[in-house]
Parts: C-alpha cells; sequence; structure tokens
C-alpha cells in the first residue's frame, strides 16, 4: 500500500515498530520530535522502545492479534530488527505502509539468498561478496574447494554479533563446526586479509529517491562494533566513491524503502569486498545522531512517512564508541558500579546516549558515546580519555 505523504496531524499519526530494542528506541525519539506517535510490539513489558514509545502491544512477533492491532494503530510500520519473521512483515504490508518489504527483510535475513542478490547486482553494484559455497550436508564438506580454505563457517539464519560462526582451517574443522552447530546449514566464506572495514548507510523513499551517507570505518572486537570512525582515517576517497556507489546499486536493485546498512571489507590489496546488509538504522550509524544534519533514525521516519529524505551531510568529523555492560564492572570482578558518566560528559564533544537497560552484562550493547570535533584528531582525543575513564583497553 503505498499513498501521499503522512501528515502528524492531530490527534498524531502513530508509526508502528516490531521490536522494542535500543534502535527502536532511537526510532522513537526521531518520530517523536516530528510529531508522530510510536507504537511498539515486543514481547517483554519492559524494552527500551517500550519505555519510550506511546503504545506498547507484549505480543510475540507472530501473535495475530498482536499483529492486527498494531495493523490498526499504525499509517506505517517497520522493524527494528534483522530476523523479524518475514511472514509476520507481509501480513502487516497487506494492511499498512510497511518499510522496508518483507521481501527485502527476508534476503538480509538469509545469508545465502543474501549472498546470492550481491553476486546478481554485482554488474551494477561492482562488487562481489567473498567466495562462498552453502554446506548443508557431509556431502557438502567433501566437495569444499580447498581455495576456500581457511575459512569461517556461519549460519545461514539468526547470526550477530559474530555468534554463529567458526573459524576454520581443514574439512575436518568444517565437519566439527557444522556439528557444533546442530547441522543446520550454514556457509563456508573463503577468510579473507582484511585491511580493514566499512560500512555505508543509506536511504531510499518510495518514490525511488536515495541518499547515500559518508563512509564510516568500523572496528570490531571480538566480534562486536567496537568504534566507528567518520571519516575513517583509512579510507581513500576513491575507495569511498565505490562503496557508496555499491550502496546506491544495491539498494535501488532491491527496491528497498527505508535505511538500509551494507557492510563491506577493504582487503589489504585494496579490493573493497560486499560482507552483509541490515535491513534498518545500524549500530554503525548511530554517529548521524551527533554529526550529520539528519540522522539515520529521522531519516528512517522520512521513509517511511513518504516525506523527501533530509540532507546526509556531516557536519563534524565524529566518533562513536559504543558501551557495553563490562563498563559496569571493575577488572575481572562481578560487582557493579556506575560508569563516571559525569567524567565523560566533561570530554570535549561528548554526547552520551544509554538504552534504559537496568541490568548491564558484559558484552551488551548498554549504550554509545560520539564524540564531535572540530577536527577527528580532537575527537579521537575525546575517545582515548574515554576508554580510560570507562577502563577500557584502546
Ligand atoms: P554483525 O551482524 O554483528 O555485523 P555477523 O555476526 O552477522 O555480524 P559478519 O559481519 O559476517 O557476522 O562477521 C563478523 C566479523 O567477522 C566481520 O565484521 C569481520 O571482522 C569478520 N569476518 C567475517 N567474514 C569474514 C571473512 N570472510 N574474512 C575475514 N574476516 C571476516
Ligand atoms: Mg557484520
Amino acid at each position: 500500500m503505498t499513498e501521499a505523504f503522512l501528515p502528524t496531524a492531530t490527534p498524531a499519526a502513530v508509526l508502528g515498530v516490531m521490536g522494542g530494542g535500543q534502535l527502536g528506541r532511537m526510532f522513537a525519539h526521531a518520530a517523536q520530535a516530528m510529531g508522530y506517535q510510536v507504537a511498539v510490539l515486543e514481547p517483554s513489558r519492559v524494552s527500551p522502545a517500550g519505555q519510550v514509545a506511546e503504545h506498547l502491544i507484549a505480543t510475540s512477533y507472530t501473535d495475530p492479534d498482536g499483529l492486527a492491532e498494531l495493523a490498526r494503530q499504525c499509517v506505517a510500520i517497520t522493524t527494528e530488527f534483522e530476523n523479524v519473521p518475514a511472514d509476520s512483515m507481509a501480513w502487516l504490508g497487506e494492511r499498512s505502509f510497511v518499510a522496508p518489504s518483507a521481501s527485502c527483510v527476508s534476503i538480509a535475513q538469509d545469508r545465502i539468498a543474501e549472498k546470492r542478490f550481491f553476486v546478481d547486482c554485482a554488474p551494477a553494484s561492482s562488487v562481489m561478496p567473498a567466495p562462498h559455497k552453502t554446506i548443508a550436508s557431509y556431502a557438502d564438506i567433501d566437495a569444499i574447494d580447498d581455495a576456500l580454505l581457511p575459512g569461517i563457517l556461519k549460519t545461514v539464519r539468526m547470526g550477530y554479533d559474530g555468534k554463529g560462526q567458526v573459524r576454520v582451517r581443514t574439512r575436518e574443522d568444517v565437519r566439527a563446526a557444522f556439528d557444533s552447530m546442530g547441522g543446520v546449514a550454514c556457509l563456508l566464506e573463503k577468510m579473507l586479509p582484511l585491511a580493514y572495514e566499512v560500512s555505508v548507510l543509506t536511504a531510499r523513499g518510495a518514490d525511488g529517491q536515495s541518499v547515500v551517507y559518508p563512509i564510516a570505518e568500523n572496528v570490531h572486537r571480538d566480534g562486536i562494533l567496537f568504534t566507528t570512525t567518520v571519516p575513517g582515517p583509512n579510507v581513500s576517497a576513491a575507495c569511498a566513491k565505490q562503496a557508496q556507489d555499491a550502496a546506491t546499486a544495491i539498494v535501488a536493485q532491491l527496491g528497498y524503502v527505508g535505511v538500509l546498512c551494507i557492510e563491506f571489507f577493504v582487503l589489504e590489496d585494496g579490493t573493497l569486498v560486499v560482507n552483509e546488509m541490515a535491513p534498518r538504522p545500524h549500530n554503525s550509524g548511530h554517529y548521524t545522531i551527533d554529526a550529520c544534519v539528519t540522522s539515520q533514525f529521522a531519516q528512517q521516519v522520512r521513509a517511511m512517512a513518504r516525506l523527501p529524505l533530509g540532507e546526509v551531510r556531516q557536519h563534524s568529523p565524529a566518533v562513536m564508541l559504543n558501551i557495553l555492560g563490562d563498563a559496569w564492572f571493575e577488572g575481572d570482578g562481578d560487582t557493579l558500579r556506575e560508569p563516571a558518566w559525569d567524567r565523560i560528559l566533561a570530554l570535549p564533544g561528548a554526547n552520551l546516549h544509554l538504552y534504559g537497560k537496568d541490568d548491564p552484562r558484559r558484552g551488551r550493547k548498554m549504550g554509545h558515546v560520539t564524540f564531535v570535533a572540530p577536527t577527528l584528531d580532537q575527537a579521537r582525543a575525546s575517545l582515548r580519555a574515554a576508554c580510560a575513564i570507562l577502563g577500557i583497553p584502546e
């Protein structure tokens, strides 16, 4: 269902979001700032987005009554997590305006479909994914081309933050890893010599217009995003252009509506390789809240409401640091203490975002801080000071 743009109106129109995590919370903040109300469908009664939304539908993501209520309340609906049941999105799409569509979401949820799409899109995007092979049986393992080893065995579905991945050197390793994952369908990817990792956020409207944000350079730690730096210290102008052009081609070929984040590898020889895409705003795009004219969340609201997409111009160099639950623990112990937010906020250019989660656990994303500054060096000086305050090794 597509129609003209949605006025915020009085009483305010309601925008719906599947999922109650931090991405939904920041989406709600942006929607509310533009005069919309927000409905969240999320099984838990207490969640980061549920705390701030005007309406909470506390059912499972497949509950017919919950979905019907969401469709009834909302003039447009999106998702804040990648693994939302695609069937639920399809059902909602028959009753409300849903962006991104169920078909786009289902490609991003399935590493095989995603890789196939990237290969099909290569004539337009000029980038290829890593060499790979589907592993669904022992016969597939026997048929592995040696050139794919060493590699990484990844589950086809439900992987995130490096979970559902095993590094493998030999065919025997692949067999053991395949068994350890319970024999579910997997993808074996060749291990590539990465120089660094980047991501590109793009947004496309229902009218086919698209915008692409500045390229972000990402550092991961233990499989979780650690920092995002924009402009990326390693990124050349040519690499940035190639990644941005590729993202524009990919979002167009998908016929996507909304914010899409595409992750790329840059290899030691400079080759750009497309890794995966997230059909929603992304952790590596949090810097846009404080450093760009239009944040990724405001952009998602605009795309859903069929309003003109906003300017993506970055007005300040920025570094984003994820704050994990680890920051609440002293050393390796298990005593909890509140991090020294007063000292973090005293640092130049600090913008603190906490997600309203009340039980810090190691490895759990609790918030982030973005440092903006006139120069990247100044932003990075604040980052170093913040790491020291939070007890995070640099
Ligand atoms: P997330 O959803 O958190 O982005 P994920 O669990 O879906 O992550 P990937 O992004 O595919 O998984 O991989 C996680 C990290 O593992 C990558 O950011 C990269 O550092 C490394 N990695 C993945 N695939 C390869 C590869 N083919 N060669 C080298 N390193 C890789
Ligand atoms: Mg990834």
